[in-house]
Order: structure tokens, then C-alpha cells, then sequence
């Protein structure tokens, strides 16, 4: 260490706290990120290219981003002064709590669930209000609302469908949650596009909810960078207050836009992926003690008759790498697959059984 290094330290509140982030390494089978596995199609990379070659990189970004958001605001029937984008749903929900939460505010984290909503928050100086649901237990409309006002907290979020667990939640319990806070009700839809519920119906009736939604997963170009908020015009003004100048480049921008005009084949495998996802939990289910929770995503949730890590560690061996989620609350029994290629499932299906037999 050097003299300087030696005198640094980081703020108080971030002391402890270790860096997000799955494990990147190079084998056969990768599914523990939830992308998706089809790569973007030949011709509309051509496309893209194409568009790129276009850009003048001497000037910089519009700041505003305004024909990538009227696409946007198009593709997601809202309008333009309540859409947002941004470098991936990450920073949009960066954002909304440098925002609508930070020092003095607090957000309501109902775990387990992704775990960067309460590592952004507390990277953000705001204080987390956590509560555990186990999601293989009902949650209705009453017990929701009775969750979310006694949390009290300036700012809630809501994965749906949820990571790790993939179960979506329904209008009637998204629509009590946003009557019941006191505050904004950030619902983060990152696989929103693998299920059949969507809360955007609702931005009419609240205006203090807010939809992410990101490229990253059916939109298959988590490469990319860009994810984006639908809401009401008053949250993309508190946004606008704390996003850097010319946060989006020229380069996601025009790709972004032209990426929409091939949307239908870029996520033309949902169908696909919904099936084979079904295929995959009945697979997995008939394995001895393997559980498997209902998912609406792109991913499937299951406990283990054997140690998670260690179970992790030996389908690792095997060139399978899947997501070890035993340790978030509830969980602890438990690993999450995504869902793949058939080839991949397949490796992935016969390296388990080989473990299990
Ligand atoms: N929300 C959820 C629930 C996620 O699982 C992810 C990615 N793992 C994100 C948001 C962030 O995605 P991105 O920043 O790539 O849009």
C-alpha cells in the first residue's frame, strides 16, 4: 500500500459493505445472470453498425435524449415528458433515490429480492427499511397495503416478476401497495416482459408509481447500457435534478433507437423461453428434494436437497455456472437458473441429476 493509499478510508456507512456482482467467469454454461441467451441477429447488428456510422462523436449527446425517449414513450403507450432513460434500470434507480430518497429518507426493501435496491440505497445515504415475505406465501391486496404503510418509507420499491424468486405481482396487490404508500412506489419490471403483468395500467390512477424496465434481459442487450422509468412528468423533473450532464451517450442513445425498429425480432424468443422455462422446472422437479418455485421471468428459483454453495461449486465442475441466492433471507436452501438455450438447459439438467443421483 502506498502513503496515500494508506490514509484513505470510505465514508462510515459504506464500511463493510463488499462490491454487487455475480461471478464472471469463462465456462461452457452461463446462466446466472438472467440475459438472454440468443445473441442479437446478424443483420440487425448490420443495422446498428449503421447507425453508429451516422453519429457526429465530436459533439456532445443531446442531454435530454428526446427522440430515443419519444421511441421509447411510443413502445410503451405512455407519454413523453413521463419517460426517462438511462445507463441500464441501475441507474435509473440510482436516480429516483438521489432523487426521492437519500440522507434523512428511507426505502422499503421486502427481501429476499434483488439485492442492489438496498445496496443503492445505502450507497445513496438512505436508510433501508427492511421486511421479510417469503414469496411462496399469498401476499393480498390488505396484508400488502398493511406491509407498505407500516414500513412508512419515502420510497418503496417492488420487484415484479421478483428477483430471485420470479413470481409477478398481480394489479390488485400493485394498485393496493400504491394507495398504501406514503410515498414513491418504484416497481422495478427488469423481466416484466416474460409475464402477463404489467403495472404501467396503473400510472394513470397513482402518481407517485414509477415502471423500470431495461434492454438487459427480453430485450437481449444487456450489453447496452439502457434502461428507462415510466411515470408521472413531476418524478422525471426531481430526475432531471440529479442525473449527470450528458449521462447518456451518443452511442446508446442512437443504438437504443434503432435497436426499437427491430424490437419484434430482438424479443421474439419469449414464447420460446416461456416454454422452455416450463420444461425446465418439470425437469427439475422431478428430481429427489428439488422444489420449484412458480416463476413469470426468465430464470427459475428451486431448493436443494444439498448444501446450496456446495452444490453450486460442483455444477461449477461440471461447467455449469448457476446463481447461489442461499444467502438471502428465506433462501437458504436455495439456487436460481436461467433460463437458456435448449442445449444449455440440457447441461444444465443432466449435470444436476448426475450431483443428485
Ligand atoms: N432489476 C432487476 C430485478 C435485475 O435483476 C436487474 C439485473 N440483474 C436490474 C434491475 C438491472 O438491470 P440493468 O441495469 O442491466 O438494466
Amino acid at each position: 500500500m502506498n502513503r496515500v493509499a494508506g490514509r484513505l478510508r470510505v465514508r462510515d456507512d459504506l464500511a463493510g459493505l463488499t462490491p454487487y456482482g455475480a461471478p464472471q467467469l469463462d465456462v461452457p454454461v452461463r446462466l446466472n445472470t438472467n440475459e438472454t441467451p440468443y445473441p442479437v441477429p446478424r443483420a440487425v447488428l448490420d443495422d446498428l453498425a449503421d447507425a453508429v456510422r451516422r453519429l457526429e462523436l465530436h459533439r456532445y449527446p443531446d442531454r435530454e435524449a428526446t427522440e430515443l425517449r419519444e421511441a421509447l414513450a411510443l413502445h410503451a403507450g405512455h407519454g413523453l415528458e413521463g419517460t426517462w432513460a438511462a445507463n441500464g434500470s441501475n441507474e435509473v434507480l440510482q436516480q429516483l433515490l438521489l432523487a426521492f430518497a437519500g440522507p434523512g429518507r428511507s426505502a422499503l426493501v421486502v427481501e429476499p429480492t434483488y439485492a442492489m435496491h438496498s445496496l443503492l440505497a445505502r450507497a445513496t445515504g438512505t436508510r433501508v427499511v427492511g421486511r421479510v415475505h417469503p414469496r411462496d406465501e399469498l401476499l393480498d391486496p390488505d396484508a400488502a397495503a398493511d406491509l407498505v404503510a407500516e414500513a412508512a418509507a419515502d420510497l418503496t420499491f417492488w420487484c415484479s416478476p421478483n428477483n430471485p424468486t420470479g413470481e409477478a405481482t398481480g394489479a390488485e396487490v400493485m394498485a393496493a401497495v400504491c394507495a398504501a404508500a406514503p410515498g414513491l412506489v418504484v416497481v422495478d419490471e427488469a423481466y416484466g416482459e416474460f409475464g402477463t403483468s404489467h403495472a404501467a395500467g396503473l400510472l394513470s390512477r397513482f402518481p407517485n408509481l414509477v415502471v423500470t424496465r431495461t434492454f438487459s434481459k427480453a430485450f437481449r442487450m444487456a450489453g447496452l447500457r439502457l434502461g428507462y422509468l415510466l411515470a408521472d412528468p413531476a418524478v422525471v423533473d426531481g430526475v432531471r435534478l440529479v442525473r449527470l450532464p450528458y449521462h447518456l451517450s451518443t452511442l446508446t442513445q442512437a443504438v437504443g433507437l434503432r435497436a426499437l425498429q427491430h424490437k419484434g425480432e430482438l424479443m421474439d424468443h419469449i414464447a420460446a423461453t416461456g416454454r422452455e422455462r416450463e420444461r425446465v422446472a418439470q425437469r427439475l422437479a422431478r428430481l429427489p428434494g428439488v422444489g420449484v418455485l412458480p416463476s413469470d421471468a426468465n430464470f427459475l428459483c428451486f431448493h436443494t436437497p444439498v448444501d446450496p454453495p456446495t452444490l453450486w461449486r460442483r455444477l461449477l465442475d461440471r461447467g455449469v455456472l448457476v446463481r447461489d441466492v442461499s444467502g438471502y433471507p428465506t433462501l437458504d436452501r436455495h439456487l436460481r437458473v436461467t433460463v437458456g438455450t435448449t442445449a444449455e438447459d440440457d447441461a444444465f439438467l443432466a449435470a444436476i441429476a448426475a450431483e443428485l443421483a
